[in-house]
């Protein structure tokens, strides 16, 4: 069996467990282990990419998929008319804990402004 990779790989490889809602050749979306919201997903590729500043233009079919998950996954969870939130934390200061690009899918309640402004 293939070990190693991120916490991410691993969940991807079904190595791990996690409430995995979608997943085909491309992108893998599950259930936040920590969420935020009452509806709080993770729509990972299932290629290891570090993350958004790793990207580049081979990537572009597939990022086209994990947005359109991301949206198919936020009708199948009643969201898509009350509205919600796409993040992706990227780096140090962007505060991203995994080191495998993500995109969060958040709502089910008002989630306030994007971020807290320094006055
Ligand atoms: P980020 O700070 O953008 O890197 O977000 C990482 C997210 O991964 C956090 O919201 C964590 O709660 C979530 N997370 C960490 N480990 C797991 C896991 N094993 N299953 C599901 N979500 C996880």
């Amino acid at each position: 069996m293939e070990q190693g990779g991120t916490i991410f790989e691993r969940i991807v490889r079904r190595e791990l467990p996690a409430d995995i809602r979608y997943q085909d050749e491309w992108v893998t979306a599950f259930r936040d282990i920590h969420p935020a919201a009452p509806v709080h997903l993770l729509v990972v590729p299932n290629a290891p990419i570090p993350g958004a500043a790793d990207l580049g233009p081979e990537h572009e079919a597939m990022l086209g998929r994990l947005l359109r998950v991301a949206a198919d996954l936020a009708r199948a969870e009643g969201i898509a008319e009350s509205g919600f939130r796409l993040i992706v934390n990227c780096g140090g200061d962007g505060g991203q804990e995994v080191p495998h690009l993500h995109l969060h899918l958040v709502g089910g309640r008002p989630l306030g402004p994007m971020l807290q402004r320094r006055s």
